[in-house]
């Protein structure tokens, strides 16, 4: 049993492999200059979320192509607002061999997120917070035993 989950890629981006959920994959030509700090170069995370909630009702991950901050952190990997059932995962950072693995881990971990999630001390979680990308290249792309029961709790009484 998966939790179900829709993803919006660029159309120049592949979809990813994403074991742990039931995954819709949409493509979206999306207008970043909306969320666009012109003066950092970087999207503004919580705008983009709130932008791209319109019309969503189920669990939404956004792939963006660009480097994302929020006030007070220089960036962020991704954000999740789960009372608007909708995150964003910023691709920036995560370039590299390991891009399809980064990307998967990112989405994962917001998607977990949007499903009640908090963080995780396991550091092999997908729900262990990444300060840094080693931190990403660590962990695993799964959620450990106690974080997907929880997922599942909710999935299935939401
Ligand atoms: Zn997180
Ligand atoms: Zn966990």
């Amino acid at each position: 049993m998966k939790a179900k989950l829709t993803v919006y890629i660029p159309p120049h981006l592949p979809p990813v492999d994403i074991p742990e959920f039931d995954v819709t994959w949409r493509t979206a030509v999306l207008d970043l200059s909306r969320f666009l700090d012109r003066s950092r170069g970087q999207c503004r995370a919580d705008v983009a979320v709130e932008a791209l909630a319109a019309g969503i009702s189920t669990p939404t991950v956004y792939v963006l192509d660009c480097d994302g901050y929020y006030p007070g952190f220089n960036f962020l990997f991704g954000l999740a607002q789960p009372a608007l059932r909708t995150a964003v995962v910023f691709t920036a950072r995560l370039r590299g061999p390991l891009f399809a693995e980064r990307l998967a881990k990112e989405i994962t971990h917001e998607a977990g997120h949007l499903y009640g999630l908090s963080h995780c001390s396991n550091p092999k979680c997908v729900m262990y917070f990444s300060n840094t990308l080693l931190d990403t290249d660590r962990k695993s792309v799964y959620f450990c035993d106690k974080c997907r029961r929880k997922l599942l709790a909710r999935y299935l009484n939401p």
